[in-house]
Formats: C-alpha cells, sequence, structure tokens
C-alpha cells in the first residue's frame, strides 16, 4: 500500500503518529511524510529563515530513520490556511503524486490553528485530487482516500477507535523525535520541558487502554465515500 502522513509541523508526526508509520514500512507499504508548514517560527532565538533550513533537515533525518520518504508544502507557520486554494492545491498535488490508500493527518479539533488549517485541507484535497478535470501542477488524479485523523496533541478532546499497537517501535519514535533537535533541546534548555516524556506518556496511556505497552490511537473519518470495511492501519 501508499501511506501519505500530512502533519503540520516537521515534528507533528512523530509526536503521534511515528509508530504506525514504521510498522507501515516493515509490512512493506511506501511511506510518505508531508509537513504543510515549514515549522519557521517554532523557536525564540533561531531566525524564521535559519530554523526552516534547520527543521527540514530535522524532518528529513526523522524520516531516514525509519526509510520514510519526507516532503514539504514549506508554507510558513501561523499563515497556513484551510479556505486558500493555492494551499489545497499544494496538498491535492502531494496526494496525486503519492496515490495514498489511506492517509493519516491531524484531527478537526486539535489546538492550534494551523493543525485544524492542515485537517481541513486534507478533506477538502481528498475530493478534488479525484477530480480530473480539476487542474492542478500534478497532472492526473487520485482515489477518493481514507482519511485517519491522529491523536489530538496531549491526547485532549480525543476518543480513539482504532489502536495500533507500537510496543516494538516505541524506541525508534522516540529517536524520530529526538531528531527534531531544534524543539527537543531547546524545550528542555528553555522551558524546562522534556518533550520526549510527553510524547512518551501519552503512547503509554494509549497502550494502558488497548492492553499493550505502548499505543497510537486514531479514528476514521465518516463521510462517504471514504470509508472502508476493512482495516487500513497495520
Ligand atoms: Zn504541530
Amino acid at each position: 500500500m501508499n501511506v501519505l502522513a500530512i502533519g503540520c509541523h516537521p515534528d507533528d508526526m512523530e509526536i503521534n503518529c511515528a509508530g504506525t508509520l514504521a510498522k507501515c514500512v516493515q509490512r512493506g507499504d511506501n511511506v510518505t511524510v508531508c509537513h504543510v508548514a515549514n515549522g519557521n517560527l517554532g523557536h525564540e532565538e533561531i531566525m524564521p529563515d535559519e530554523l526552516r533550513v534547520m527543521r527540514a533537515k530535522e524532518a528529513q533525518n526523522a524520516g531516514a530513520l525509519a526509510g520514510i520518504k519526507v516532503v514539504t508544502c514549506d508554507i510558513g507557520d501561523l499563515l497556513v490556511n484551510g479556505a486558500d486554494f493555492k494551499h489545497k492545491d499544494l496538498v491535492v498535488d502531494v496526494i496525486r503524486s503519492t496515490q495514498p490508500d489511506f492517509i493519516i493527518t491531524h484531527a478537526p479539533n486539535d489546538y492550534m490553528p494551523d493543525h485544524v488549517a492542515v485537517s481541513q485541507l486534507v478533506f477538502d484535497a481528498t475530493f478534488m485530487a479525484s477530480v480530473p478535470h480539476y487542474k492542478t501542477a500534478v497532472p492526473g488524479k487520485a482515489a477518493v482516500t481514507p482519511i485517519y485523523y491522529m491523536d489530538n496533541l496531549a491526547g485532549v478532546n480525543f476518543i480513539p477507535t482504532e489502536y495500533v499497537d507500537i510496543s516494538n517501535e516505541i524506541d525508534l519514535k522516540m529517536e524520530m523525535l529526538e531528531c527534531h533537535v531544534s524543539q527537543m533541546k531547546w524545550m528542555r534548555e528553555h522551558d524546562h520541558i522534556d518533550f520526549a516524556e510527553f510524547v512518551k506518556t501519552c503512547a503509554r496511556y494509549r497502550g494502558l487502554q488497548c492492553g499493550v505497552q505502548y499505543a497510537e490511537g486514531f479514528t476514521q473519518c465518516l463521510a462517504w465515500p471514504k470509508i472502508v470495511p476493512h482495516r487500513l492501519l497495520p
């Protein structure tokens, strides 16, 4: 299968679905990660132009650890707009290029505007990408793709309906997260927040809910014709 994970920032997939994506690679799927925003405002001291380049590299390093291809729409932080057709077209092109069997993205009620905007862009783009006479930079069309929403940050207001056991992938997930040095190191040194512990705790909590050591939780986007009668997640 072809799997596409579309998150907002370069580290969002590591936080909420990297274990699942690693499992997809292990079962033979082609996995692509796309971060829509470039993360250029994610630091108090490093200037945006420099941080944009750093974070692109960090995301590449994380993806390489798991055999995942990483691409970006390179939109500036806080500028992602769910109603902007230029932004929709960028996502349509990623979908048409990768021909995914399913997409993982943010839930519509996650914690910050760029995440919510990405969720909207993906919902709209999955339909638009299927319309052959809707022309964008990438020719052709894609099937109307099933969407899975990954957990909200800290699991707030998110009740998973599907779980993926990532007990064997938790170490890899944490290694991938640590590739985001500008975020992890910065939070430890400046805010005294151990974000690794934060992420691992969330995975442990989802694991408790489904009887394994570590898990990631998802819900399926229930909209016709995006529903399939069989499990797509690993
Ligand atoms: Zn984010």
